[in-house]
């Protein structure tokens, strides 16, 4: 069936512009050159699936009319991932009774029931809170007709997911690819990979590796994400080959889930 993927966030976890910086691409009047914390919205047969909630959620909310929710994915536990839980609230209590599905790896389950207690606390009677309930990744999940297969990457010294939900597969913060996982994204049309700048890092990838995955894999459409602010936009889309693109917040895309 069809879907559309709309990037709420193309930056790194400082986002774009950085605080305190004066460089040409913070200082930019290009919107293309504003990027906040990475996550994308998949919606498909009248539901709504997020991918992260970063510290810039409520902004890409308001700014993309998000009017639903039916799940969030997490890829892990990095505060540019998690840190937005808390404006959930307004689209959970649109599904009252039922709550808001969180799903994530265990362990990343179980920072966050850590890191949010509050919100996971029974006895907790001081405000409101997100209607939400945390599940367990354990393999493809099925979701309102659609199946999202998670992806491990790693990402520095940790295992993270990214997921593929038919045509498309959204693999933000990692570092390597294991072969195993290259193996699930054969035929693809969108690629989303993330892409932080030239300069090596330890825990990212950078164009020219991402450029070689592309390469190997030969999706019809490769997009790169989690930019920082060394990537001006559209000099770096000059410099990239045809069917590669920088994604950019707002960004919308129609694929088969
Ligand atoms: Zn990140
Ligand atoms: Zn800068
Ligand atoms: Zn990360």
């Amino acid at each position: 069936m069809k879907a559309t993927l709309t990037v709420l966030g193309s930056g790194t976890s400082m986002g774009v512009p950085t605080i305190g910086c004066d460089c040409a691409v913070c200082r930019s009047s290009d919107p293309h050159d504003r990027r906040t914390r990475p996550s994308v919205l998949i919606e498909y047969n009248g539901r709504a699936v997020l991918i992260d909630t970063t510290p810039d959620f409520r902004e890409q909310a308001i700014r993309e009319k998000i009017q639903r929710l039916d799940a969030v994915l997490y890829t892990h536990t990095h505060a540019d991932h998690i840190l937005g839980i808390d404006d959930l609230r307004p689209l959970t209590y649109r599904l009252r009774p039922n709550k808001l599905p969180l799903y994530a790896r265990p362990e990343a389950a179980e920072f966050i029931r850590n890191m949010f207690r509050y919100i996971f606390d029974a006895d907790y009677k001081f405000g409101g809170l997100p209607q939400v309930e945390l599940k367990l990744i354990d393999g493809p999940l099925a979701l309102f007709g659609a199946s999202f297969e998670p992806i491990t990457l790693i990402h520095g010294e940790t295992e993270i997911y990214g997921f593929r939900a038919g045509s498309a597969a959204y693999l933000t913060d990692h570092s390597e690819i294991p072969e195993a996982s290259l193996t699930k994204l054969q035929g693809l049309d969108i690629l989303f990979l993330d892409a932080l700048r030239h300069k090596p890092h330890p825990t990212h990838s950078t164009v020219d590796n991402s450029l070689r995955i592309v390469e190997r894999l030969k999706p019809k459409r490769a997009f790169f994400t989690h930019i920082c602010h060394d990537l001006p936009h559209a000099a770096t889309n000059a410099s990239l080959p045809p069917g590669v693109q920088l994604s950019y917040d707002g960004m919308k895309l129609d694929f088969e889930i």
